[in-house]
């Protein structure tokens, strides 16, 4: 019969790949295993948390992937037999593949930062999972009931984790709602890192937008949180210093998802290490792991990455199943951020396999120009708006 081709995880990298085998390589059969009915993503959360987009502006359904002929299995991968090449499904039974194509995301490591826990999550919401939704809208909802005055603690963590600028798109977005409707309040950004993306370009654009209300504490000066209280709505930090806060996002450390971990597809990092032409796992050539779950550094764990990355894989596995070599490996990324509704900026870096890893091309990327360019960050704004349209139609249909 003709190659199966399963694909666990429909977010960015799986839902991308489900897609573009089911368009290039009509000979393969294309499953879909995802647990939930509609995908929220984490791209534009953060503009929801700004008042900028209503959930139903980043929520996508399944329908287009079933009527193109993909099969949707609605259930959680539960195993995975490497050596019997199948997948073993919560809700019973389990599917065979030829290859296997796993992009299931992150886990969040509970308890890591001590204090923080699946309970404390209800008080200081991550919201960095797209999840159902309920995370991102739990902490608008705190956003909203906050008296003005009062600060909003983000806590951000050491590398790597899930995109690296949305920690600095979020102070923006959180930013952007109190200067309009608590402009007493302010945001306190206590951060495991002295440096990140795009810094001077955000630097920029809070002063410029925000005045005073944005306070980023790089580890150095006392940013690294080192335990969080939920009862007391505190972020308690390396050097002891306890922040009383009216409301919390707590942007926890990260690993793998947990079919990646449990299934000893993880190296001792917590990320999985891949072929770098192939995104086949070291641990199981017949499993690609593409998103964020693999080691694709310098590459950033970003959308835009899991989508031009989940269609290599994919090329790469039919190759394979046609007795093929596989294609040359090109990779790409830029991730829009926004400091304001009309304010974007950029970061574009392009990639190559190396012989041991992933190699940045010398001098291909770059980010946005500094200095006060109202026009271009007006731009940059609405080519992020349009990336954001054109990744989801890519994914979806
Ligand atoms: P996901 O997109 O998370 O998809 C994983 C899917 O797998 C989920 O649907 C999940 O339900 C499913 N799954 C998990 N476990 C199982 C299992 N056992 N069985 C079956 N299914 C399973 N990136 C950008 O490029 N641009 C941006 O502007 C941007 N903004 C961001 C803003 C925020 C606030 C955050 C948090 C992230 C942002 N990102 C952005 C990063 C982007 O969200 C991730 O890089 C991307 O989602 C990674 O894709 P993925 O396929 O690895 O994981």
């Amino acid at each position: 019969g003709a190659a199966r081709l399963l694909v666990v995880g429909g977010g960015f990298g799986g839902a991308s790949a489900a897609r573009f085998a089911r368009t290039s390589y009509p000979e393969l059969q294309v499953t879909l295993v995802e647990p939930q009915a509609r995908f929220v993503t984490c791209p534009y959360g953060n503009l929801l948390l700004g008042g900028f987009r209503q959930i139903g502006d980043i929520t996508h359904s399944y329908d287009g992937l079933q009527a193109a002929g993909i099969r949707l299995v609605q259930d959680w991968a539960a195993g995975i037999d490497a050596a019997a090449r199948t997948v073993r499904l919560r809700g019973g039974g389990a599917l065979a593949y030829d290859k296997l194509i796993l992009s299931p995301g992150i886990a969040l490591r509970w308890g890591a930062l001590p204090g923080y826990d699946e309970a404390a999550a209800e008080v200081f919401p991550h919201a960095w999972m797209g999840g159902d939704g309920s995370q991102i809208e739990l902490l608008r909802r705190q956003l909203e009931a906050m008296p003005d005055g009062g600060v909003v603690g983000i806590s951000i963590p050491a590398n790597p984790y899930r995109c690296p600028p949305g920690p600095y798109e979020r102070i923006s977005m959180v930013a952007a709602y109190l200067k309009r409707h608590k402009p007493k309040s302010k945001v306190l950004a206590l951060d495991a890192k002295d440096a990140f993306s795009k810094q001077g370009l955000f630097q920029d654009g809070w002063k410029a937008l925000y005045g005073g209300m944005v306070e980023w504490v790089p580890a150095s000066q006392d940013g690294a949180v080192a335990r969080v209280d939920p009862g007391e709505k505190v972020f308690e930090t390396e050097f002891g210093t306890r922040h009383t806060l009216a409301v919390g996002n707590v942007i926890p450390p990260q690993s793998a998802a947990r079919i990646v971990t449990a299934s000893g597809l993880a190296a001792k990092t917590g990320w999985a290490e891949v072929d770098p032409l192939t995104f086949a796992s070291r641990a199981a050539p017949d499993i690609h792991i593409v998103g964020d779950a693999n080691n694709g550094a310098p590459m950033p764990k970003s959308a835009f990455v899991a989508n031009n990355t989940a269609k290599q894989a994919v090329a790469c596995a039919a190759a394979a199943l046609r007795g093929q070599s596989p294609p040359e490996g090109v990779y790409f990324n830029t991730c829009y951020s926004h400091v304001g509704e009309a304010y974007g900026i950029s970061i574009v870096g392009i990639f190559r396999p190396g012989p041991a890893g992933f190699v940045e091309v010398p001098d291909s990327g770059g980010v946005s120009p500094r200095g006060v360019l109202p026009e271009q960050r007006r731009l940059e704004a609405a080519y992020a708006d349009a990336w954001y349209a054109s990744i989801t139609r890519d994914m979806f249909g």
